[in-house]
């Protein structure tokens, strides 16, 4: 008597876009039944519709993850449109009563996979989420009185005293796959810019194998002097690991792992170590805060600061989208994001200082614009960010600090290489005036072939006149800000 193979068990991916320490894929093989790996494409996975630089990396991600895949006998399906008319299509097609997927936790992902979840239960299919995407799963981070926390330094603590680390996997090795599942084509969905194509500075490997090169190159350099290091945007002194993080392509127990390792083995101050450990730390913060506080997505965490009177000034937004300013420290930094899809943490802050207290403009204008121009773009970790710089976040920025262009530039970046990188036309200035060009004698902008409204923008508003114009408008709401 012959029996019948067990149905197929589905794996539906999203934000895990690898082998390794995959939890839905190892209970997949563990199971022993065909497998069918699924990624459905869906302009708004996370509840808004995907940024560009995001769609590109996604495009080059799942090419990697396919090979992966199929390399392992496991082809992987492509299919697009609705999440759950799309599982229930390919659950027809299998006969599989069983879908296994890591869960997302962005509030609109959330809800839907609930949805999902209960629709295909009664049904009599079961669905089943693991957390493979953060260290510890988002609402399991309390304090004693049972509350998210609003503070990161005793949230960092809770977490790694509640995180629980599992043991590394490498994932299988084999899989038994299901022949002749119908198929998209990535090509079809159009992630790839085309007319034009403006990805030509994007240097990039998305993919599994990308993200194990970057912790490499991190651990070789930039994490034995990581903790100073990171503040320089003229050098590589962090680990680019954002948009693998992002995309799911390595587990942040694996990067945890790796730094402490190197430690262990004596390659890298422990110190250094940890202070990784703790900006992978803001990630979970910042995750964790959304998902408990899903109304952070839209409004001031902290609401009195929905009252801001925030100025309507479209021309002043584009020139800071152009990087057009005419402060170097800012122009340099949207320019390497407009090129690179990437951009330093420590110029992020100061861009982000400048547009919304300089420019006085929303801060979810500047969210908007980096969701559609990071490789990295994060709901969790953007909103959280731009936030925190507007002082209307969880333990967010005092909102009186109010970074100066020059000073920053000037401390960070004191020997121009970063804006000189970014910012050609100021190439031929010397370290003096390289970070505020209008103050340099004419004769020295003459020697260095610049003409301020022609080949550099003059600054598009004074600074000290913006800081007092912004601390007014804090000042307006304070007493309902000071209320708490
Ligand atoms: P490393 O210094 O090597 O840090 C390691 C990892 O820790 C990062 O990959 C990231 O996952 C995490 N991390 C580091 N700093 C932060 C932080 N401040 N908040 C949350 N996580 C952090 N990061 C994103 O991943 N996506 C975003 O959309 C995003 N938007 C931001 C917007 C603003 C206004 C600001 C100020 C910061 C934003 N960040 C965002 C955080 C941070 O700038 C990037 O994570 C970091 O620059 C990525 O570079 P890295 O991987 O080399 O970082």
């Amino acid at each position: 008597m012959t029996s019948t193979p067990p149905p197929p068990v589905i794996v539906w991916f999203r934000r895990d876009l690898r082998i390794a320490d995959n939890p839905a894929l190892t209970e997949a093989a563990a199971t022993g039944a065909p497998v069918v790996p699924l990624y459905i494409h869906d302009e708004r996975l996370d509840g808004r519709p995907m940024g560009a630089a995001s769609k590109w990396w996604l495009d080059k991600s799942l090419r990697a993850l396919a090979a992966d895949l199929q390399h392992r006998g496991a082809p992987l399906v492509l299919r697009s449109g609705d999440a759950e008319a799309a599982l229930r299509a390919i659950i027809d097609e299998t006969g599989a009563r069983t879908v296994l997927m890591n869960r997302m936790f962005e509030p609109a992902a959330w809800e839907r996979d609930a949805e999902i979840a209960q629709g295909l239960k009664s049904d009599g299919v079961a669905c089943r989420g693991f957390n493979g995407t953060m260290l510890a799963r988002p609402g399991s981070v309390r304090t004693g009185q049972d509350a998210p926390y609003k503070v990161f330094t005793p949230f960092l603590k809770a977490l790694l005293e509640v995180a629980e680390e599992p043991a590394p996997r490498e994932g299988p090795r084999a899989l038994d796959g299901v022949e002749g599942l119908k198929s998209e084509a990535v090509d079809d969905w159009g992630l790839h810019p085309t007319r034009p194509d403006w990805s030509g500075g994007f240097d990039w490997t998305p993919g599994e194998a990308g993200a194990r090169e970057a912790v490499a190159r991190f651990l070789a350099g930039p994490l034995k002097a990581y903790g100073d290091g990171r503040d320089v945007p003229g050098k590589t002194g962090t680990s680019r690991l954002s948009p693998h993080l992002h995309f799911g392509e390595i587990s942040p127990w694996r990067a945890v792992r790796a730094a402490r390792q190197a430690t262990e083995e004596g390659r890298v101050p422990a110190k250094q170590a940890e202070k990784f450990v703790s900006e992978v730390g803001w990630r979970e913060f910042s995750t964790h805060l959304l998902h408990q506080f899903p109304y952070m997505a839209e409004r001031a965490f902290r609401s009195e600061f929905d009252a801001m009177a925030w100025r309507d000034d479209a021309e002043g937004l584009e020139a800071w989208k152009r990087g057009m300013t005419g402060y170097p420290i800012v122009d340099a930094g949207m320019r390497q994001l407009w090129a690179t899809g990437w951009m330093h943490n420590r110029v992020r802050m100061i861009v982000a200082s400048f547009l919304i207290k300089d420019l006085l403009i929303d801060w979810r204008e500047g969210e908007a614009w980096f969701w559609d121009t990071l490789v990295d773009a994060d709901m969790g970790n953007n909103i959280q960010n731009w936030q925190w710089v507007a002082g209307s976040g969880a333990d967010a920025a005092p909102y009186f600090r109010i970074f100066n262009p020059v000073t920053q530039g000037e401390k960070f970046d004191g020997d121009g290489t970063y804006v000189r990188r970014w910012i050609p036309e100021l190439a031929g200035l010397s370290d003096r005036w390289v970070h505020a060009p209008w103050t340099a004698p004419k004769e020295v902008l003459g020697a260095a072939g610049i003409r301020l409204g022609r080949d550099y923008p003059a600054p598009m508003v004074d600074h000290a006149m913006a800081r007092k114009r912004a601390l007014d408008a804090l000042e307006a709401i304070k007493p309902a800000r000071d209320k708490d």
